[in-house]
């Protein structure tokens, strides 16, 4: 990974590359999850730190990569990874394993997940496709006994949600099939208590990700400030953090825009992440970071040397998926 990525990250001038990611699961775990592109495996993640540390990668938190780019640094190969959502497997796995590496992480907390004001949704209907032979859906009992099957009926009852209200439609879900939402919610969400673990460590960064996960873009003014402000103020109250960062669900063009980047400013934080590929570099505005999306399907350090080398967001811009 050493040469390609030196090379490229110096020809680029950049001053680091963020990375983003939502869930990660043990191996034997997530050989069988239903929505594995959500998750990393953690056997990889484990693998990528050290390959990053022996390759002389600085691994560092969001505030670093702010401060050292205000500094007016060209060339850095620092690194930032962060967690988007946290639930209960960003507590037990995600955390101590970049504490055994002696590395930072961020985590951008969406408030309504420790609160339980959030349904679970698409994680809610994962835990149910994993634990189940059977579900109803639109009447119909399925068969979910195999791995290929939980994964086909994840990929086709996530997309018909898409189109309707979600949260209804996961509510309805639960109700045909006798699953009580809260008693799974308790399960999988990441709680308060877990979170106040993390006060004062070093290597655990608390960023915000709102209240709601809604797409900031399609809501009017106030209440898109409400999202990004509450969750900071939310964060402050449960764990008397002053939040400086901040990362847009969804994170792509149509979902954040000029008017939200202002949004960010005016509710306090420092800097902005979005999901757009590429490096940070001299001249960025730092409330639309960009991030690199690690995603579960392609774990490999060939795809993570392509994203750190800035050449994904090129390719991103040539293709015109940003
Ligand atoms: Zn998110």
């Amino acid at each position: 990974m050493s040469s390609l990525t030196a090379r490229a990250a110096e020809w680029q001038k950049s001053c680091g590359c963020m990375l983003t990611f939502h869930r990660a699961a043990p191996a034997a775990k997530w050989a069988d999850l239903p929505n594995k592109g959500f998750y990393l495996n953690l056997d990889y993640l484990d693998n990528l730190l050290g390959t990053l540390k022996r390759d002389g990668w600085e691994i560092v938190t969001a505030d670093e990569i702010v401060c050292r780019l205000k500094l007016g640094e060209n060339g850095s190969r620092l690194v930032n990874f962060s967690v988007d959502d946290c639930y209960r497997d960003t507590f037990e796995h995600v955390v101590p394993l970049f504490r055994r590496h002696g590395v930072p992480v961020t985590l951008f907390v969406t408030t309504g997940i420790p609160d339980g004001t959030m349904p679970l949704g698409w994680a809610g209907l994962e835990a149910i496709l994993a634990e189940r032979p059977q579900i109803t859906y639109n009447g119909q009992t399925v068969e979910v006994s195999t791995h290929q099957a939980k994964q086909q009926w994840f990929a086709r009852i996530s997309s018909a949600w898409e189109t309707h209200d979600f949260y209804d439609e996961f509510a309805k879900f639960c109700q045909v099939n006798g699953v009580d939402p809260l008693e799974l919610r308790d399960e999988h969400a990441i709680t308060w208590e877990m979170l106040e673990t993390f006060k004062g460590d070093p290597l655990v960064e608390i960023g915000a990700h709102t209240v709601s996960h809604y797409r900031i873009s399609s809501l009017p003014e106030d209440q898109a400030l409400q999202e990004l402000a509450g969750s900071r103020q939310r964060l402050r109250a449960r764990l008397g953090i002053d939040c400086r960062h901040f990362a847009f669900p969804y994170g792509r063009s149509g979902d954040c825009g000029k008017r939200d980047f202002d949004l960010a400013r005016e509710a306090g934080f420092v800097s902005a992440s979005t999901t757009r590929k590429g490096l940070v570099r001299q001249g960025q505005d730092l409330f639309s970071l960009p991030r690199n999306t690690l995603n579960g399907v392609h774990q490999s350090m060939a795809y993570a040397s392509f994203l750190l080398s800035g050449l994904a967001g090129l390719a991103a811009r040539v293709l015109g998926r940003v």
